[in-house]
């Protein structure tokens, strides 16, 4: 056993995304418990600026890989296989993304490794591999234990911290020149195209004023848009507000969401159901304005208002204006 952790970055439209800095995280924890080393890779795009932007103390080397400008499902599973095969870890991690999850299976099943999704934590202890998820719609959360000596990871998004830092390591940065089989490149990415609505990212804000059905109906949505407008925040929500089509998709947070990370999150009329939290449970402030002391969501509340809604947010709005 080397102890080594190889983890695979993810960037999309020239910008590396969070995630890959979460790795760095994850990736150095775990290579801390096996006693190796963490290499990062970083296959595609712009690879120098983002070697660059991801060499940081925890790093002990950087792969760069030319490899077109965006994902491709065929090209990085057979990239991963032959960085895999040079560095040879003993644990691969992924992003539990679109894209992480689009090739994480088909890279396990090449290398004949186990492959465990959606990991909260993980740890190497006495030699063992454990990984932490949730299950049942994050009612229960589990441990698995690795029964093999190396094995495939993804990492839920926002559940590591950030590793920050601008530049200052001294990871060495390698030129990897992998051999692709042309031949066996079947999918090709012709263009990218943000979903209806895609004007506004929600998992990029930094105040997020998020709305659930403690509002009763549509006709109130203007009310909490003076309240986005007055603190220019941006608007969020649960999902029975999307279910209701008076907000579009883009806009739900949680599981079968988004996930976000804002500085403030201010959840209004928002019950905090296990399905909802799981995508906002990583904001830094959370306030929530809600009639029920007893909602869930005041676990998870820095700073709660117990009243209703509608007499508090015009009193906000005004106080902002
Ligand atoms: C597979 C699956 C996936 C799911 N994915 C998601 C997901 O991604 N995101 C998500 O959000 N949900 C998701 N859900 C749904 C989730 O289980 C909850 O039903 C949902 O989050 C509840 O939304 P809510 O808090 O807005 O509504 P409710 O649970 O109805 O809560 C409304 C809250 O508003 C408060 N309230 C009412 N009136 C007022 C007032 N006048 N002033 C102040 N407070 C008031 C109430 O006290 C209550 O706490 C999923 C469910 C399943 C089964």
């Amino acid at each position: 056993m080397s102890g080594d952790v190889l983890a695979i970055t993810e960037h999309r439209q020239g910008e590396l995304r969070d995630v890959s800095f979460e790795l760095i995280t994850a990736g150095r924890q775990l290579a801390d418990d096996q006693g190796g080393d963490l290499h990062l890779a970083v296959i595609g795009g712009d690879v120098d600026t983002f070697a660059s932007e991801l060499n940081r103390e925890s790093v002990d080397t950087i792969f760069t890989v030319a490899a077109g400008e965006e994902f491709n499902h065929d090209t990085y599973t057979q990239i991963t296989e032959q960085l895999y095969a040079e560095v040879e870890p003993d644990a691969l991690l992924l992003p539990n993304s679109v894209n992480g999850l689009d090739y994480a299976p088909a890279i396990a099943g090449r290398l004949d490794v186990p492959l465990v999704t959606d990991a909260i934590s993980l740890s190497r202890a006495d030699g063992t591999l454990e990984v932490a998820r949730e299950m049942y719609g994050s009612k229960v959360e589990t441990t698995v234990t690795v029964d093999a000596d190396t094995a495939a990871v993804s990492i839920r998004p926002a559940e590591w911290e950030i590793t920050e830092g601008e530049g200052q390591g001294d990871a060495e940065v390698r030129s990897f020149d992998a051999d692709i089989d042309e031949s066996a490149v079947k999918s090709t990415v012709t263009g990218f195209e943000e979903v209806a609505g895609g004007d506004v990212d929600i998992s990029e804000a930094n105040f997020l004023v998020s709305i659930g059905r403690g509002i009763e109906e549509e006709d109130n949505l203007p009310l909490i848009k003076d309240l986005v407008e007055a603190t220019d925040a941006t608007l969020s929500s649960s999902r029975p507000i999307v279910d209701n089509g008076w907000l579009p998709k883009n806009r739900q947070v949680g599981q079968s969401g988004k996930v976000v990370t804002p500085d403030v999150y201010l959840a209004i009329g928002i019950s905090g159901a296990v399905q909802h939290v799981a995508g906002m449970k990583g904001s830094d402030t959370i306030v929530a304005i809600n009639t029920d002391s007893n909602a869930p969501i005041m676990d998870l509340a820095d700073y709660a208002i117990v009243d209703d809604l509608f007499d508090v947010v015009p009193q906000l709005i005004e106080a902002f204006e």
